[in-house]
């Protein structure tokens, strides 16, 4: 019988025959542990039927797993010789699933919709080990031009993790808590061990799940939340008004505008949820005179 997913030996032994140096700056740290593998696409809930986004395939752990899951994969990696071995690599530990991979060899950010993607119908979830240090990135890049995607667990830093699900007013709450909350709501969904991976990171892993969820309802657009949001955090420290001067035009337009959103003016933007900012994105004042 093909042997199915891959151990550390395997793991050892794929990257030195595609002669794979994991480097920092990709965020390549592969799993190699079946039972973790196992547990995620447990935790993301994928069945037969799914069309699953995965960003990173790396060696295939992953990939793998979804496979045995049922799900078609849709894998999305930057690196080429990775993605030229993956087919290859499942085609070798999981003959049966060959049909239901798709690779395309691209850097995830530059996926503008669905159409740039391969695959039979467009992904319906996302399912990742996600590179580090472009996780938040990646993934607003995605909640954002593929709306087909409307379950999320991915595997990011744990402080990542802990910011995407921070609720306004904790201590964790930031840009990438307001604006994930615009596409979907998130809960951490468990911890990974360092050990699990190769090389072995030296920060802790944790999932996280999103839920696509309607925006909130506003007249402003995206851009214009998210610009409030952006300068509502440039400074963590400064209220609103201070903070929000810039872009009103002047401490006493901010200030109007706070108040004829319903927003304390002396609270501090740590505070707001995405629906918040929403309101005050909509009393911009225009620009006079
Ligand atoms: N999924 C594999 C696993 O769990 O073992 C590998 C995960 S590793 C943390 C991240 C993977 O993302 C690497 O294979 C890396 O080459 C790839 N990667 C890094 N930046 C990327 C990007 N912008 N777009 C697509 N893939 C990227």
């Amino acid at each position: 019988t093909p042997p199915g997913l891959l151990g550390p030996a395997d793991v050892r032994r794929l990257s030195t025959v595609l002669g794979v140096r994991p480097t920092k700056t990709l965020g390549q740290n592969f799993v190699h542990d079946a039972g973790t593998v196992r547990r995620i696409v447990r935790a993301a809930g994928v069945a037969p039927g799914d069309v699953v986004l995965e960003v990173g395939p790396g060696l295939g752990s992953l990939t793998l797993a979804l496979l045995e899951a049922g799900a078609h994969v849709v894998a999305v990696e930057i690196d080429p010789p990775l993605a030229r071995a993956l087919a290859a690599t499942v085609a070798e530990r999981m003959p049966d699933a060959v049909g239901r991979l798709d690779v395309l060899t691209a850097d995830a950010m530059t996926v503008r919709g669905p159409a740039d993607l391969p695959g039979p119908v467009a992904p319906n979830r996302l399912v990742a080990n996600l590179p580090y240090n472009v996780a938040v990135p990646v993934l607003l890049t995605l909640l954002r031009n593929l709306p087909s995607v409307t379950d999320v667990l991915v595997m990011v830093q744990a402080e990542v993790a802990d910011r995407l699900a921070a609720p306004p007013g904790s201590r964790t709450y930031g840009v990438p808590s307001a604006k994930a909350a615009w596409y979907a709501s998130a809960e951490r969904a468990g911890t990974i061990s360092r050990t699990v991976f190769w090389p072995v990171p030296n920060v802790d892993s944790a999932l996280v799940r999103l839920r696509r969820r309607p925006a909130p309802a506003t007249t402003a657009t995206r851009e214009e939340v998210f610009a409030v949001v952006d300068a509502a955090f440039a400074q963590r420290r400064k209220t609103l008004r201070a903070a929000l001067a810039g872009w009103a035009g002047s401490p006493a337009a901010a200030e109007e505008a706070l108040r004829a959103a319903g927003v304390e003016p002396s609270e501090r933007g740590e505070k707001l949820a995405i629906a918040d900012f929403a309101r005050i994105a909509e009393h911009r004042p225009s620009p006079r005179g």
